[in-house]
């Protein structure tokens, strides 16, 4: 069986397997474990607490704390790894899965082929998947997980304008820390826990000025109390309508999280276990955004409408002219050069099935680590990774 991506989807379900007895070769384009989670900004923490974000089988240490810092987690991820002794390959980028069928004859399945090949260890004798990687390899494999990661690909919007901008722009997931950016006048785009959490971290910096560019007014729960919430929310949720759920969370949030709206940032009109279950994230705030707003060292602003050669234009027509644009505008899947044509994703780029399910005609081809989950990503990967195992144990390998 292989399993594309050796994040924490990738291991979870190369774990699980090795758990149900079934061998699984994991491959990954990085060249460490844990590389997804050391190439983010130095102050991330997770925003789901050590208890909520540990993978099957193995705690997170109690000594990480209880919001676990980012090189701790990578570290985890690399213990896990080799807990569970993983047999990972790196730096193969798998770039294209086709059915076997397709593809014409091969060596049959468990046994690589191509210029460079190697084994799969998996399959009970079917038709099954051919994988192209890094260097013309070929892998067969009766049974393929992909677990590339739902944040693949930084996404910027295509402003008008955006073309011709001369001002230093980048995405959130090249931002490191403040000390470039210390004095100067930036506006950081998306007001999700990266744009949130960036935008503090510049203010405490020495930054001059942080704007925060805001589209959808965004949910704040408190760090203390996002544990709690999100286990509350999963468990109301499944015996309460969405709208009781929501006017609760409204009336916790209420106590919590003082009104902004003063400050440009109103609470939203919009419930946030409704808002959670389509798959956004509240911004889960150690205090270190909610003083920063009523102190005015971030200043929530209208979204960016257009750029020009030398400055931005905001939603309300005011331009600004800012030395920096941070965009923590999101990501996206990249799969469509890699399964895209085999029919298995929908208009978004989302895989149209999750976990233990196979898409319809792709028997055998998994996705792990796509779903939106009210309670954290992690938690669902670690629940997905162990369906996988089960239903590739039940269905012989
Ligand atoms: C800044 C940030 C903070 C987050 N914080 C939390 C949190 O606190 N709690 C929580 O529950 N979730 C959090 N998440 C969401 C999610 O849990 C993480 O993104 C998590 O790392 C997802 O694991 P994954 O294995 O699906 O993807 P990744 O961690 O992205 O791993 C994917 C792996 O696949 C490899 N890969 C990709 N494409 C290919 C290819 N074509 N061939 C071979 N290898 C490939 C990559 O090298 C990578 O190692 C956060 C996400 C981000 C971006």
């Amino acid at each position: 069986m292989l399993v594309v991506g050796a994040g924490p989807a990738g291991l979870a379900t190369a774990a699980a397997l090795g758990r149900a007895g079934i061998r699984a070769l994991v491959l990954d384009r990085g060249a460490r474990v844990g590389d997804s989670w050391r190439r983010h900004y130095d102050r991330l923490r997770l925003h789901t607490p050590r208890g909520r974000s540990e993978l099957p089988g193995m705690p997170i240490p109690r000594r990480y704390g209880r919001w676990v810092p980012r090189d701790r987690m990578a570290h985890y991820l690399e213990e896990y790894a080799e807990r569970h002794e993983l047999e990972i390959v790196h730096n193969v980028e798998v770039a294209r899965i086709d059915r076997a069928a397709d593809a014409g004859p091969g060596p049959g399945s468990g046994v690589g082929s191509g210029s460079g090949s190697g084994g799969n260890g998996g399959g009970n004798g079917g038709p099954g998947w051919k994988v192209a990687a890094t260097g013309g390899r070929v892998l067969d494999a009766h049974r393929v997980v992909v677990a590339a990661g739902s944040c693949h690909t930084p996404y910027v919007p295509d402003w008008p304008g955006r073309d011709v901008y001369r001002g230093e722009l980048l995405h959130a997931a090249h931002y490191r820390n403040p000390a470039p950016y210390e004095g100067k006048d930036v506006l950081v785009v998306g007001a999700g826990n990266t744009g949130a959490e960036i935008a503090v971290d510049l203010a405490d910096g020495g930054a001059k000025r942080v704007r925060l560019a805001v589209r959808t007014l965004p949910h704040i729960v408190r760090r203390p109390m996002a544990g709690w919430g999100a286990a509350a929310g999963r468990l109301l949720g499944g015996a309460l309508p969405a709208r009781t759920v929501d006017r609760l969370a409204a009336r916790v949030s209420r106590l919590a999280v003082p009104d902004l709206g003063a400050y440009g940032l109103p609470r939203p009109a919009s419930g946030l276990y409704t808002r959670a279950r389509e798959g956004a994230v509240p911004i889960v705030d150690d205090g270190g955004l909610v003083a920063a707003v009523r102190e005015r060292r971030v200043i929530p602003v209208p979204a960016v409408a257009a750029l020009d050669a030398g400055g931005v234009t905001l939603a309300d027509g005011e331009r600004v002219e800012p030395d920096a644009v941070i965009a923590a505008t999101g990501w996206r899947r990249g799969l469509e050069d890699v399964v895209g044509h085999l029919d298995v994703l929908d208009d978004l780029g989302r895989p149209r099935t999750r976990g233990w399910r196979s898409p319809e005609g792709a028997a055998g081809l998994h996705f792990v680590g796509y779903a939106a989950a009210v309670g954290g990503s992690l938690r669902e990967i670690g629940a997905e990774a162990g369906m996988v195992a089960r239903e590739a144990a039940r269905s012989g390998g």
